[in-house]
């Protein structure tokens, strides 16, 4: 064995070595306090190279904290794929006439399979991101894949300007519809 280094009284992440426990395969192992409480015995090589940091509390805390935010937006991103569907699907939804009233569907593949759905969007670029939401980057386009980003307030903001609907006989189109229709030009109508 080497020549013993005293970690007495030094702290390692949670763990506060109080002493010298024996050894353990010709390695010293110390006996340490954890911030939690519990006493946690270690080998130096453990403590010194930072293997170990805590008596296991913060790696379960850690895990804890992973599964608990993907919880999360598992969860949210479940009542966003309802809601998709709801819109595109449900003609008694209040939004059906913008998006099924449109045509506006949802990626086959994804109609009854939330976690293919849940795996396409969750790779997007901010994708749980504070303050984004599923964005459709073509207002006329349907809900699938390289037509949906995660898009801060302002971004949508700007693509539904750029789609606004308006009344056309009745009817709610986008202005480029109802130029369309009417035969006016678009920026007339935008004005
Ligand atoms: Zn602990």
């Amino acid at each position: 064995m080497g020549k013993l280094k005293d970690l007495t009284g030094l702290k390692f992440g949670r763990l506060t070595v109080i002493e010298r426990a024996g050894s353990k395969n010709g390695f010293a192992t110390w006996r340490c306090k954890c911030d939690c409480g519990n006493i946690h015995i270690v080998s130096g090589v453990c403590l010194t190279s930072g293997a170990s940091k805590s008596c296991g509390c913060l790696q379960r805390e850690i895990t804890q904290k992973r599964a608990t935010t993907h919880g999360k937006s598992h969860t949210k991103l479940y009542y966003i794929w309802r809601g998709i569907k709801c819109r595109c699907f449900n003609v008694n939804d209040a939004f059906f006439i913008d998006y099924g009233g449109r045509g506006i569907s949802i990626y086959p593949e994804w109609i009854d399979n939330f976690q293919a759905f849940y795996d396409y969007v969750s790779t997007l670029e901010n994708f749980g991101k504070e303050g984004c939401s599923l964005d459709r980057i073509n207002n006329n386009g349907n809900y699938e894949p390289n037509n949906l980003r995660w898009a801060n307030a302002s971004e949508q903001q700007r693509n539904s300007r750029q789609n606004r609907f308006v009344n056309f006989n009745g009817d709610e189109v986008t202005v480029v519809e109802a130029a369309e229709k009417s035969g006016i030009s678009e920026s007339v109508l935008r004005s």
